[in-house]
C-alpha cells in the first residue's frame, strides 16, 4: 500500500518505522525528521497519491487543520485513519468532511505506550465504516497486537476515554489506600498480597502497582519514569470530561480524578513523572 504518515513524534515516528518494512511511506511532521521515512514537503503532498493517510498528532484543534489540509487532495476512495487521541466531537467532525471528499475515515486510538508503538505491540479501538476497519487491518495487524472495531465514527475515541477514565479513577483509589494502609501500620507487601487476590483487584495494583519494591516491576521501580506520563493522563480525562458534558452524563469520580491530576501535574511536580507517581502526592499530603 502507498501510505501516507502525518505527525512523526515519539509515537509516530516507530509505527511508520514498522509500516515501512511492508508498505511505502510518504511522512510529513512540522517538526521531526526521523531517520528513514522519505519525507514531503507539506502536508498534503504527503497524502495526495496515498491508498491510506495515518495522523499521529497532538490534540482535535490540530487533526482538524491538517484534515482541511489533506482531505481535499487525498484520491477517492482513499483512507484517513487517525491514530491520535482527540475529542469525540473532532473525531466525528474529521469523518464527517472525509465523507463529502468521498474517503473514508477511520478513528483508531492506541494504548501501549511509546514501548507498543517501537514493538509493534498496541491496542488500537477503532470506530468508522466495516469496509474501510477491513482495509486498514493488515495495518492494525503490524503496528499492533489487537484491533476492537467498536462502531461507528467517534467510538474509539469514546472507548479509549471511558477506559482510560476508569484507569486514571483506579489509580488514585490505589494510591490512596496505600497511603491509608501506611497509616494503618500495614505493611505494603501485605497490603498487596491480600488485595491482588481480593475484591479490590485491579490493573493498577496487579500489574502497575504504584509502590516500589511491590508488585511486578513497574514504573514505581524506575523512580516514576514514565511509563505514561501524568501530563498525558491528564489530557485524557480532560477529554473524558468535554464527552460527559456533550453527552450529559454524570461522571462524578471521572470529575474528582480529573482535578486530582491537574493539581498534581500543574502544582505538585507531577509532570514529568509517571502517573503512578500520585502515591507520592498521597504520602507528602496526608495532613492536606
Ligand atoms: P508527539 O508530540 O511526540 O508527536 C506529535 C507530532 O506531531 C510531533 O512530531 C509534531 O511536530 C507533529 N505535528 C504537530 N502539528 C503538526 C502539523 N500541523 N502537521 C504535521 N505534524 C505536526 O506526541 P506523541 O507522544 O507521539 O503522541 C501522539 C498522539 O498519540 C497524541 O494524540 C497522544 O495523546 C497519543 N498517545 C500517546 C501515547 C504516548 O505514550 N506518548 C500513548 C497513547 C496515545
Amino acid at each position: 500500500m502507498k501510505i501516507g504518515f502525518i505527525g512523526l513524534g515519539n509515537m509516530g515516528a516507530p509505527m511508520a518505522i514498522n509500516l515501512a518494512k511492508d508498505h511505502d511511506i510518504t511522512g510529513f511532521d512540522t517538526i521531526a525528521q526521523p531517520d528513514g521515512i522519505a519525507m514531503a514537503p507539506n502536508a498534503a503532498a504527503a497524502a495526495k497519491d496515498a491508498d491510506v493517510v495515518i495522523t499521529m498528532l497532538p490534540n482535535g484543534d490540530i487533526l482538524r487543520a491538517v484534515a482541511d489540509e489533506i482531505h481535499p487532495a487525498m484520491k477517492p476512495g482513499a483512507i484517513h485513519l487517525d491514530c491520535s487521541t482527540v475529542d469525540v466531537q473532532s473525531a466525528r467532525a474529521v469523518a464527517t468532511q472525509a465523507e463529502t471528499h468521498r474517503l473514508a475515515a477511520i478513528d483508531a486510538p492506541v494504548s501501549g505506550g511509546i514501548g507498543g508503538a517501537t514493538n509493534g505491540t498496541l491496542t488500537f479501538m477503532a470506530g468508522g465504516p466495516d469496509a474501510a476497519f477491513a482495509k486498514v487491518k493488515p495495518l492494525f495487524d503490524i503496528m499492533g497486537q489487537k484491533a476492537v472495531h467498536c462502531g461507528a465514527a467517534g467510538n474509539g475515541q469514546a472507548a479509549k476515554i471511558c477506559n482510560n477514565m476508569i484507569l486514571g479513577v483506579t489509580m488514585i483509589a490505589t494510591c490512596e489506600a496505600f497511603v491509608l494502609a501506611d497509616k494503618l501500620g500495614l505493611d505494603r507487601r501485605a497490603m498487596f498480597d491480600v488485595v491482588s487476590t481480593s475484591s479490590g483487584y485491579s490493573w493498577t495494583m496487579n500489574a502497575y502497582c504504584p509502590a516500589p519494591g511491590v508488585g511486578p516491576q513497574s514504573p514505581a521501580d524506575n523512580n516514576y519514569q514514565p511509563g505514561f506520563a501524568a501530563e498525558l493522563m491528564l489530557k485524557d480525562l480532560n477529554l473524558s470530561q468535554m464527552a460527559a458534558e456533550a453527552a450529559d452524563a454524570d461522571t462524578p469520580m471521572g470529575q474528582a480524578a480529573t482535578a486530582l491530576y491537574q493539581q498534581f501535574v500543574e502544582s505538585e511536580d507531577g509532570k514529568g513523572k509517571d502517573f503512578s507517581a500520585m502515591l507520592l502526592r498521597f504520602e507528602s499530603r496526608r495532613r492536606g
